[in-house]
């Protein structure tokens, strides 16, 4: 099966006993067993339920893994991947993650003994040496949030690989649509299916994904032990909008590559960061690991922060929200907004500059898009 075949199909077989098409909402904490210990496949629904089941069928096949599991937001699935590990273990990490990420990783995970170091993962150079001899983890964003910086995965994956440490990959801006970072040789997916993945801004959400065994078992286990599993419905609202996620990202990347060229030709903009236009350093890095080039755009305004927060404020159609990935178009300020909890100091280091805007550029008519992001900048 193709990937869009396999987006409405996968782990989705028509319900045996009534013949509903759409997997039906499983709404129960128990299953009845038809003698001790006899199950018929589910007994609780923390450690399994079949809606939830469905899910997992189906996002594990979209990238081309063997297990998937879900979790109730993509902070949890971060949190139960992260639980692989052990007190003393240190992990390398994209140095302009999502700002929830550093701050799940400074303020909690360092409490229990675990290191960080926040390194350019785009440069492999600087990946190797920030590599210590209790490296267990590299903790990979491609493209980041808000920068939208590539790493190389197949290379970071092989370099992790050959000293013994584990590659995860946040696929959540990309989905597995644009981009299967397995394929590519790291160990872990994780997703916010928050966004792409579910589609609507409806849900909050989240997803791993594996291929090893031995890695999948004890995920299983810190799913079902820690317990942050999303509720049935919550799961079939995700299933329901992967139904169309082949569709949704061609036009989210149609849009934000019109999008993104318009503001690159924009007399009042410094500079726009988009993988898909040819100005960005990684744009061959992009056409061979990615098939498309996703729904966000970053861009710096001339004139400042002034001029930033004049067109956070009157943009009509681009909503002033947090999140993306959902069908209508978003626009923030991520250094007030997504990225806040990450220090002034460590914001600047990285690039994170208070004027930078981030669009999630929805699947709206491309032509209302452009008028509106035309009007703001012209008021700015
Ligand atoms: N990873 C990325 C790249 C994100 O952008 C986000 C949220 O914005 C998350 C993880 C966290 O996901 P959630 O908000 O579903 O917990």
């Amino acid at each position: 099966m193709k990937f869009a075949t396999k987006a409405i199909h996968l782990g989705q077989e028509p319900d045996k006993s009534t013949g509903a098409v759409t997997v039906p909402i499983f709404q129960t904490s128990t299953y009845v067993q038809d003698g001790v210990g006899k199950t018929r496949g589910y007994e609780y629904s923390r450690t399994g339920n079949p809606t939830r089941a469905a899910l997992e069928s189906v996002i594990a096949g979209l990238e081309g893994g063997s297990y998937g599991f879900a979790f109730s937001s993509g902070m949890s699935a971060t949190d139960s991947v992260v639980r692989l590990l052990s007190n003393g273990d240190h992990v390398v990490v994209s140095d302009d993650v999502y700002g929830g990420t550093y701050r799940l990783f400074t303020k909690v995970m360092e409490r229990f003994g675990l290191e960080f170091s926040f390194v350019d993962t785009s440069d492999i150079g600087v990946l190797e040496r920030a590599f210590r001899p209790n490296t267990k983890m590299l903790w990979i964003e491609s493209p980041s949030n808000p920068l939208l910086k590539l790493t190389d995965i197949r290379s970071a994956s092989r370099t992790a690989r050959s000293k013994g440490v584990l590659t995860v990959v946040d696929n959540t801006f990309m989905s597995p649509y644009f981009q299967r970072p397995l394929e590519q040789g790291c160990d872990v997916v994780v997703h916010s299916t928050t966004k792409y993945l579910s589609g609507h801004s409806d849900v909050v959400g989240g997803a791993v994904v594996a291929n090893d065994p031995g890695i999948s078992e004890r995920l299983k286990f810190i799913q079902n032990s820690a317990g942050a599993i999303p509720g049935p419905f919550d799961c079939w609202l995700v299933l329901r909008g992967i139904k169309t996620l082949a569709l949704r990202m061609e036009r989210h990347n149609s849009n934000a590559q019109a999008v993104a060229e318009f503001l690159e030709g924009h007399p009042k903009v410094e500079r726009v960061i988009y993988p898909g236009l040819s100005s960005h350093p990684q744009h061959e890095l992009a056409k061979r690991q990615m098939t498309g080039y996703g729904g966000m755009v970053t861009f710096s305004p001339k004139g400042g922060v002034r001029s930033s927060r004049g067109i956070l404020k009157t943009t009509k159609l681009f909503l002033l929200a947090e999140s993306l990935g959902g069908v209508e178009s978003l626009v923030s300020s991520p250094a007030a907004m997504t990225h806040a909890s990450i220090p002034a100091k460590s914001r600047m280091k990285t690039g994170i500059r208070d004027d930078l805007i981030r669009l999630s550029v929805g699947i709206e008519d491309i032509e209302d898009l452009i008028s509106d992001l035309s009007q703001a900048l012209d008021r700015s």
